[in-house]
């Protein structure tokens, strides 16, 4: 039997760059995660579509995706009579273009030209935030890599990354400059008004957290705008909750958004080969599956409900990576369960999560290696 939807659209807006609670994560849109026949397809089309009709107006990128900018600039071109270009927000990101050290590029000779090619692809003239991507791989490593161990909580040992009051604003090295140095050429872009907001995504969080305080104490003493980390707010690590108050507080970021509420689809039944999870996260992730299996949208929905209820409290947008119409609904309907729901469908939904929170048990906050070590 087909599940019927509520059809209505979203219309809460979170942080200063008033996003929708859910954004687009467009990943999802290249052959990362999905096959090429599925993307050239009218898939993207009704994907992207369906969205917008849901208010889920704002669009998650990057130069290094693949496909994804051209495949979300030619939906968003072929939807331009409904949706104009003001009715949307457009994020994507810059530095970063394959996996392997030697595919990052900061200079800012490349940032200026991967951002005038971002906006050729997804055929616009401004962009509402452009981030450095991936920034961990560019920034200057001191002491032990507390992400280099896959069995320390990514909190700890916040002392060696420079996280002490008054430690703020050092640059460690070379790497840290070029973070700066590319920083400034987006800043220029600002002021030229192709770019709306400036920012870093990346996966440890002592290490976004060191860069967003070294911005902010470093000329020109701007906080920046906006901040994206990712598999922080998930079922099995919730790390990104400590850090939410230093980042706002201390980092004066007004825009904080998580993504990767399936961390990265390891919390869907087929995840992605190339995953950086270790064995043990992928088994208990499997067992996870089972677990959920009889359950009306199975595991999926169980943690992006967890997601969506976690930054719904912390006030961030959730970034998921849609690539089929029925992902679109079934997020939607899971967001509706948690921000206008029932509570008998709570209760129920609160004694789900239990059940798989219990498989996480052993390695909750559990991370990977970020850039993996062997780079
Ligand atoms: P995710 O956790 O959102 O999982 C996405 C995967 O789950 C995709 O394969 C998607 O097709 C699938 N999916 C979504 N809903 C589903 C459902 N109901 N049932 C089954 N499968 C479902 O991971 P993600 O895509 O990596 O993260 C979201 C977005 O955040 C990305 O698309 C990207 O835009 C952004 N992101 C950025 C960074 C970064 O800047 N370093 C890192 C990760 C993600």
């Amino acid at each position: 039997s087909r599940t019927k939807y509520n059809q209505q659209q979203l219309k809460r807006v979170v942080g200063a760059l008033q996003l929708p609670e859910i954004i687009f994560g467009a990943a999802a849109l290249s052959s990362i995660y999905n096959e090429d026949s599925h993307l050239s397809g009218f898939t993207p089309v009704r994907t992207v579509r369906l969205a917008l009709r849901y208010g889920i107006n704002a669009f998650d990128t990057s130069a290094y995706y693949q496909q994804s900018e051209i495949v979300l600039g030619t939906a968003l071109k072929a939807l331009e009579t409904d949706f104009p270009r003001s009715s949307y927000k457009l994020m994507t990101k810059c530095g970063r273009y394959g996996s392997t050290r030697a595919d990052f590029d900061y200079s800012p000779t490349t940032i200026r030209a991967s951002v005038q090619r971002s906006l050729k692809r997804l055929n616009t003239t401004y962009l509402d935030a452009v981030y450095l991507h991936d920034v961990e791989f560019i920034a200057t490593q001191v002491g032990a890599r507390v992400a280099g161990d896959p069995t320390l909580a990514l909190n700890e040992k916040k002392a060696e990354y420079g996280l002490v009051e008054g430690e703020e604003g050092k640059v460690w090295g070379e790497g840290d400059q070029k973070i700066l140095d590319a920083l400034a050429e987006l800043r220029k872009m600002q002021d030229e008004g192709i770019v709306k907001a400036v920012g870093i995504t990346g996966y440890p969080l002592p290490t976004l957290l060191r860069l967003a305080l070294l911005a902010l104490h470093t000329p020109p003493y701007k906080p920046l705008d906006v901040l994206l980390s990712y598999s922080h707010l998930m079922l099995q690590n919730t790390a990104f909750a400590e850090f939410a108050p230093h980042f706002r507080d201390r980092a004066k970021i007004s825009q904080l958004l998580t993504a990767s509420p399936l961390n990265m689809g390891l919390l869907t039944p087929k995840p992605p080969a190339w995953h950086p999870a270790s064995q043990e996260l992928r088994d208990a992730a499997k067992q996870a599956s089972s677990t959920c299996a009889q359950w009306d949208g199975g595991l999926p929905n169980v943690a992006v409900g967890f997601s969506f209820r976690k930054a719904n409290e912390l006030s961030v947008p959730t970034v998921v990576g849609l690539s089929n119409p029925r992902e679109v609904h079934e997020n939607v309907r899971v967001w509706r369960e948690i921000c206008e729901g029932k509570e008998e469908k709570e209760l129920e939904r609160l004694a789900q999560e239990q059940e798989v929170l219990k498989v996480f048990d052993n390695l909750k906050g559990w991370s990977w290696a970020s850039p993996p070590s062997k780079l």
